[in-house]
């Protein structure tokens, strides 16, 4: 399986509107973050036809989108996404789902609706936040995504791959990380709620929030992140969500062995 980190940044983005600071202002490309996205090559063999079956689709799933960033257009274009076969949600903020409309390309090149997998609430939230894809009204010109949901309510598989879900908090909000294999990305949060270590154990690769050094409400600091690596003990760990106080090198010149920043286009071959 390769892993691919489409984006890295937290929700305003690295450089930051506006913002003069060293890590907004730094050559370094590993310091221009965009919107939190990966995409899953699940390595199972040639894409589906143009037009195949959604039952060929479904047990020929090699490409996996973890939420849809505000940024997805320019990352597609930036790593030659070329096909998206699945869509996985964490939750629904707005930096992970506003790039859903892009979808509408990999609709037309692969000639075929696209599942959307979420809990409930994220589920509610896309109808919600864009009610002129599904109201089924009928529109000139344009076009819509053209979408499939279906509700995560446990471990579920994609061809011969099993995705099981992983319950976490970002503040208040539930929400949902995502382990496949050995491999496990989470997103968003600043608690791992007990029932879910379990879940975690054997992780190898870990893709985890670590917003800042500051504290705070919604996400991981790098020493509360630190935390969960101890914990869970992967092999590698790459820290995700990354705000505009973290300069690439310099902070991974300060972490562990075996865990770093991650980075946009950084890929992970597990
Ligand atoms: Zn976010
Ligand atoms: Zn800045
Ligand atoms: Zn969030």
């Amino acid at each position: 399986m390769r892993v691919t980190l489409l984006g890295t940044g937290t929700s305003h983005g690295v450089p930051a509107i506006g913002c003069d600071c060293p890590v907004c202002r730094s050559t370094d490309p590993r310091d221009r973050r965009t919107r939190p996205s990966i995409l899953l090559d699940l390595g199972e063999g040639p894409p589906p036809a143009a037009g195949a079956s959604a039952a060929a689709i479904g047990s020929a799933v090699r490409y996996l989108l973890v939420d849809t960033a505000t940024d997805l257009r320019a990352q597609a274009l930036a790593y030659n996404v070329r096909r998206v076969d699945a869509i996985l949600f964490t939750h629904s903020h707005a930096d992970h789902i506003m790039g859903l409309d892009e979808v509408r390309r990999y609709n037309a090149i692969q000639q075929t609706a696209i599942g959307c997998y979420a809990d409930a609430s994220t589920l509610a939230s896309l109808r919600q936040v864009f009610s002129y894809i599904f109201d089924r009204k009928p529109r000139a010109g344009g076009g819509v995504p053209q979408l499939t949901l279906f509700q995560v309510g446990g471990p579920f598989s994609m061809g011969s791959v099993e995705i099981l879900p992983i319950p976490i908090m970002h503040g208040p909000w539930p929400i949902l990380g995502y382990r496949v294999g050995s491999f496990a990305y989470l997103t968003d949060c600043n608690h791992i709620p007990e029932a879910s270590w379990p879940l975690l154990e054997g992780v190898r690769t870990l893709v985890l929030d670590a917003l800042r050094d500051r504290p705070h409400p919604t996400h991981f600091t790098v020493a509360q992140a630190l935390e969960v690596v101890d914990r869970v003990a992967p092999e590698r760990t790459y820290f995700t969500h990354i705000c505009h106080d973290l300069p690439h090198a310099a902070t991974c010149a300060r972490l562990p062995r075996g865990v770093e920043l991650a980075y946009d286009g950084l890929v992970l071959d597990l």
